[in-house]
């Protein structure tokens, strides 16, 4: 069963049978997969704008209880936590998606909440594996940006939601306005409804012209470097993903811009959370939970989440 909230069964950022409740934790699509038109979705206003946007449809929302709030999880603009102070369980508990205790200069920063129960998710479950500091990568990006640019267009592909905005930012901040495929520009229009400050331009038979920083989903990087092609001798080929630490693209350079927690941010955001108990989830969590334990924590794999609720009567009744 899916986690008991009031007189729902909330699904966290997936699809469960027996929920009549989604949270949709941030409008990336592996945790939209839960959305059904004739369920009601508890999400942010602006996750919830994005979702529409993609979708081409209208979910209804639902307000949350008294006893459970959402928090910023420092991921995407958007992006919240689900918190529950549940009288049914007799615990805190708290799922959190994708976060990172990092701040990115598009998203607000994540907040923080003790709780008893942690539901988390596990995209960087090595502790070897460790992000730089988010500026250091961005100063890295904006010298190589400057280097190049005299020489022909930069080409990045990102994802359009949410890692195109940050490049966006991040060439707003050095006087460039780059030029974004239509998706990044839908995108980025309620990234700026929402407060959030870019300025782009839509790629046009003009500026494929001109020697400028091209943003694009990367189902449409090989159609645009091949339209670049014919009008510059040299394309610099980049992309910004944490998988840049140990994948290698098929880029000019590659770098390690990421929008998760790596292991030692996980550790920093179980502190500040203090559980007793930590569940972790999607298709990494045997290894997260074994590497946590291998740390001192209490935690265990859940794979997926359809067991949440007897994980947490089991938890909560053996106290
Ligand atoms: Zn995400």
């Amino acid at each position: 069963m899916p986690v008991k909230l009031a007189d729902y069964f909330v699904s966290l950022d997936t699809y469960e049978k027996r929920a009549n409740v989604n949270f949709v934790s941030h409008a990336h699509a592996d945790h939209m997969s839960g959305l059904r038109a004739s369920r009601p979705c508890i999400a942010s206003e602006a996750t919830m704008q994005i979702i529409e946007a993609k979708k081409h449809r209208k979910f209804e929302s639902l307000q949350l209880p008294k006893n459970a709030r959402m928090l910023n999880s420092g991921h995407m603009l958007g992006a919240k936590q689900l918190y529950i102070d549940s009288e049914h369980y007799g615990a805190r508990i708290l799922y959190s998606g994708d976060y990172q205790m990092q701040r990115s200069p598009v998203a607000e920063p994540i907040e923080t909440i003790e709780a008893d129960i942690l539901i988390l998710d596990s995209t960087y479950p090595y502790p070897n594996i460790e992000f730089e500091e988010k500026e250091l990568v961005i100063g890295a990006m904006q010298s190589y940006m400057r280097d190049k640019l005299n020489r022909g267009p930069i080409l990045f592909s990102a994802f359009a939601t949410s890692k195109a905005q940050e490049i966006i930012r991040i060439c707003n901040d050095m006087g460039i306005t780059p030029c974004a495929s239509e998706e990044v520009c839908r995108i980025s229009d309620i990234y700026c409804a929402n407060g959030v400050p870019l300025e782009y331009q839509p790629i046009s038979e003009k500026e494929l012209s001109s020697r400028n920083v091209y943003i694009a989903e990367s189902r449409k990087i090989d159609q645009l470097r091949m339209e670049l092609s014919r009008r510059h001798s040299r394309i610099f080929a980049a992309t910004a993903s944490g998988f840049a630490k140990f994948m290698r693209f098929n880029t000019d350079v590659q770098f390690t811009l990421s929008d998760h927690a790596d292991f030692k941010q996980a550790m920093d955001y179980i502190e500040h959370v203090a559980p007793k108990v930590i569940y972790t989830c999607g298709p990494s969590s045997e290894t997260f939970a074994r590497n946590l334990r291998a740390f001192g924590k209490n935690a265990y794999s859940i794979g997926s989440r359809s067991k949440i609720n007897e994980l947490i009567l089991y938890n909560t009744e053996k106290q």
